[in-house]
């Protein structure tokens, strides 16, 4: 959101600073979820999030156009396995036609295992959904964040809020530094509640729930063709399984508790993916799994109430706007929700001018591994760096790390984030003592100084 909404804002003539307390962009909940881009059939009519989902599913095409992202136009098909699921499929369908979504249709069970033979022979009903996208969400934060740089935007890492107060405007306490801001947008994520409470009324309150991914290998590619989404007979969270733009196959989420914003896999977590594997597909290849991951969804309430939020809310207060607990699909509208917030600041900044400079493409790091042999061939000649292979797994250059880092990487996982480097089966073995030189080369920094991610994931001791 932050990326995006600076994006955003660069388009117009104003001075614009994100001060982001992690290393690197994308390193919370964007960084660990489904990766769809989802149409409106499961929003409610006249909502903000079914207006700003249509939008965003129609633009989508062209925004990856614009930041050079690739994506998969795979399609969906949300299936059921029984008459409560069939009955949910029916109202979902009749919500899209509400919503307006194009491209939508009921399919039996037989239709859908025609589509998708690996599926459960028990499949009584899919909805078929033509305009859903598979995505790399580390791919559109990244290019957004690059686009709203090169447009102007400063970026500060490291750099925790830990103050705002209203004064002329906002003080802004970060790094015992403060900033003076005629605005602040307040897209903070897990930590959006209490950055809000700082110089706002405390409205809202965030309560969270987790969730386990499995990642499979390239090598199960071709497992589904297209989305799929359980929609269970029980009163549980039904699991997607989802072909990725890299060729894996991504299966999860899990929904489950959790008291605060800290979150990791669960063995509970598995076993409901391994037995929900079993239903829809009849049972997974487990040696096909070469990652788990987990993530976490911030729930907004309204202080001392049970209902949860379910729309996308958005508080706006003399000049400070916050994005509170924005879910799914809220990487879908990443884009059009950067758009709308920075329309509401500049509306109460008045006068703003256009910035005549912007420029809204950005292109995306050179793959060797996806040219053609003879523009590689010629590539490789004028920049040998690639032409040498660091990730064997997924066929990662040196040339490719070395402007991974150009571009903003200071970490192994910015590396893996910018250029797949370490997602391969392998997971790195091969590859991250490479790309560790590779970063400490490239930024002066001790080889016993470059990370995983965060301070404290230090892969060398410099005593050992
Ligand atoms: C399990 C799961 C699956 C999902 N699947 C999908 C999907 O398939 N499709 C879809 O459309 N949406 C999906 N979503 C929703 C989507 O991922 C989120 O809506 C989106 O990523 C939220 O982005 P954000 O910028 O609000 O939060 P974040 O990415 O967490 O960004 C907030 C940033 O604020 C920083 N920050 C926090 N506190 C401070 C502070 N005090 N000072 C400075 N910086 C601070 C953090 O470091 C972080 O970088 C899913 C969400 C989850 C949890």
């Amino acid at each position: 959101m932050g990326c995006f909404a600076a994006r955003a804002l660069s388009s117009y003539k104003l001075k614009v600073l994100v001060l982001e307390s992690r290393e690197d962009v994308c390193c919370e909940v964007s960084k660990a979820n489904t990766g769809i881009i989802y149409d409106s059939y499961n929003t409610s009519p006249g909502s903000l999030k079914t207006e700003l989902t249509n939008k965003a599913n129609e633009n989508f095409p062209e925004l990856c156009r614009e930041l050079d992202v690739p994506y998969l136009k795979c399609g969906s098909i949300m299936i059921a396995m029984g008459p409560k699921g069939d009955s949910v499929i029916k109202k979902k369908y009749e919500n899209g036609l509400k919503n307006g979504v194009k491209g939508l249709k009921i399919i039996s069970g037989e239709e859908v295992n025609a589509l998708e033979p690996n599926l459960s022979k028990n499949v009584t009903s899919g909805l078929y959904s033509e305009n859903t996208y598979s995505v790399n969400p580390w791919d559109l934060a990244v290019a957004a964040y690059e686009n709203a740089k090169a447009n102007g935007v400063t970026f500060l890492f490291n750099s925790k809020v830990t103050n705002i107060t209203r004064n002329d405007g906002f003080k802004v306490v970060s790094d015992e530094k403060v900033y003076q801001a005629r605005a602040v947008i307040n897209c903070a994520g897990l930590a959006a509640a209490d950055v809000h409470n700082m110089c706002n009324p405390a409205r809202v309150e965030l309560k969270y729930d987790a969730a386990d991914y499995y990642v499979l290998d390239t090598t199960s590619k071709g497992l589904v063709s297209r989305i799929i989404l359980h929609e269970p007979e029980v009163k549980q969270k039904g699991i997607n399984i989802v072909p990725t733009v890299d060729g894996n196959i991504l299966v999860g989420p899990t929904r489950r508790h959790v008291e605060s914003d800290f979150y990791d896999t669960e063995n509970a977590g598995f076993e409901h993916l391994d037995s929900e594997c079993d239903k829809v597909l009849d049972g997974l290849d487990k040696t096909e799994i070469i990652r788990n991951f987990g993530a976490v969804r911030p729930n907004p309430y309204y202080i001392n109430s049970d209902d949860k939020i379910n729309d996308f809310l958005i508080l706006e207060n003399d000049g400070f706007i916050s994005l509170l607990g924005v879910k799914t699909p809220g990487l879908t509208c990443a884009s059009e929700l950067g758009k709308y917030v920075a329309e509401k600041i500049t509306e109460f900044l008045e006068n703003v001018e256009i910035n005549p400079d912007f420029n809204l493409v950005r292109k995306g790091i050179i793959k060797p591994s996806e040219m053609e042999p003879e523009s590689r061939d010629k590539l490789v000649k004028e920049h040998p760096e690639y032409g040498r292979v660091i990730c064997r797994c997924r066929q990662v250059t040196e040339g490719e790390v070395i402007e991974a880092v150009r571009r903003g990487a200071t970490t192994v996982d910015g590396v893996k984030r910018r250029t797949g480097a370490g997602m391969g089966r392998c997971q790195g073995a091969y590859c991250m003592q490479r790309v560790m030189e590779i970063i400490s080369e490239q930024t002066g920094c001790s080889i016993s100084d470059v990370n995983k991610s965060c301070a404290g994931t230090d892969i060398v001791y410099e005593k050992l």
